[in-house]
């Protein structure tokens, strides 16, 4: 094959700087031979010549040492040194670079990428989801679970083999036991999944009865969950081997459980704090009171200091939630709300007026401040 162009500079072939780390040739390499492959250009010459040039200056460039003699005398030196890469068919492309896309040549198309690793090993089960429905206290506090779930179990019958007892599967003919087979395209050669064993490599001529030859019937299950302390609402745990049983001996899949929390009516929660309101009347309020609050653990009493003001907020330390990750705990914020009665008594009614009688007289520093700013107010509308 004869090529009477000039040489085009390598680095431009591959649309680089001259200083391009190998990671960007190996990326610039893998977008062009993408582009120009000829499986997707049958018959298209000028991407056929992009294919073979940019697998040549690769070629080049990827090894320090022809990349030193380039960078230094050019083609002509390769040339002069013998190292000039000879990639005039696509085979010995295919054979230089097949490993650089993981999997073999075909890798980059995205089909067939890292099969030949698992060629004869069993496929594992699918994942499986379940959906977990926990009380506010259980989330909080931890608690064991026991679900049922309906999974793929390997078949007593045969063994998860999927042969009929007595008989026993045989390596597939048209694939070699392999699981792949080669097609071949003018000078490409594809592999691709074998159509008559769908890769596994093995027929099955007497399928068992119980599971028509899959190795997996359907079960139900019990499993328990032990519920670590602290988790939210929205909260994933994957149960590592406990989905469906890979078909033909495979590993199990994963179970994941998706856990929604019900909301409390008394306690929210704000991270690992948890907020509940408490309401004080105003007595209580105004001269102080130990009253008793409601905590995860049950109830407790704490101290209202005389004059306390609505919707102040107490803080009881490490009385929150459980950190999911790590020790300790958040904690417990009562909230006191001071509530005005609706209704009051003849007596009661009778001791408020005496109250706002007294108010009256007795204005309080801050009272008067804002008395104050009405007046102001007031005062400065009449001027205008
Ligand atoms: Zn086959
Ligand atoms: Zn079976």
């Amino acid at each position: 094959m004869g090529m009477a162009t000039e040489k085009r500079d390598y680095y431009e072939v591959l649309g680089v700087p001259r200083n391009a780390t190998p990671q960007e040739l190996k990326k610039a390499y893998r977008r062009i031979a993408l582009a120009t492959h000829p499986d997707r250009n049958p018959g298209d010459k000028e991407a056929e010549a992009r294919f073979k040039e940019a697998a040549e200056a690769y070629e080049v460039l990827s090894d320090p040492e022809k990349r030193a003699r380039y960078d230094r005398f050019g083609h002509e030196g390769l040339r002069a040194a013998g190292a000039a890469p000879d990639f005039s068919s696509f085979e010995s492309i295919f054979e230089a670079f097949g490993d650089i896309f993981g999997g073999g040549f075909e890798g980059i198309f995205g089909f067939g990428a890292g099969r030949r690793g698992r060629r004869r090993a069993a496929r594992p089960g699918a994942n499986l989801k379940v959906e977990l429905t926990l009380d506010f206290l259980e989330a909080a506090q931890g608690c064991e679970k026991v679900i049922t779930i309906r999974r793929g179990e390997p078949c007593d019958r045969c063994g998860g083999g999927g042969a009929a007892p007595g008989s026993s599967p045989r390596a597939c003919g048209t694939c070699g036991g392999r699981g792949e087979i080669t097609r071949t395209q003018g000078f490409f050669a594809l592999r691709t999944t074998c159509p008559v064993c769908a890769g596994q490599g093995q027929v099955i001529d007497e399928p068992c009865r119980g599971c028509g030859g899959s190795g997996l019937v359907e079960a139900e299950r019990e499993i328990q969950i032990r519920v670590p302390p602290g988790v939210e609402d929205g909260t994933r745990m994957r149960l590592a081997g406990e989905g469906e049983a890979g078909p033909h001996g495979g590993p199990r899949g994963d179970l994941y459980v998706f856990v929604s929390v019900r909301p409390h009516e008394l306690f929210e929660r704000h991270g690992d704090d948890i907020v509940c309101e408490v309401p004080i009347t105003f007595a209580q309020a105004a001269l102080g009171a130990r009253i008793r609050v409601p905590t995860l653990e049950g109830s407790e009493e704490i101290e209202v200091p005389p004059g306390t003001q609505s919707h102040t907020v107490v803080r009881l330390a490490g009385r929150g939630i459980p950190h999911l990750r790590g020790y300790g705990r958040g904690d417990q914020l009562v909230r006191l709300v001071v509530e005005v009665p609706r209704r009051l008594s003849k007596r009661q009614e009778e001791l408020v007026r005496e109250l706002a009688a007294l108010d009256d007289s007795e204005v309080s520093p801050r009272r008067r401040s804002f008395l104050e700013k009405i007046k102001a107010f007031f005062e400065g509308e009449r001027a205008q």
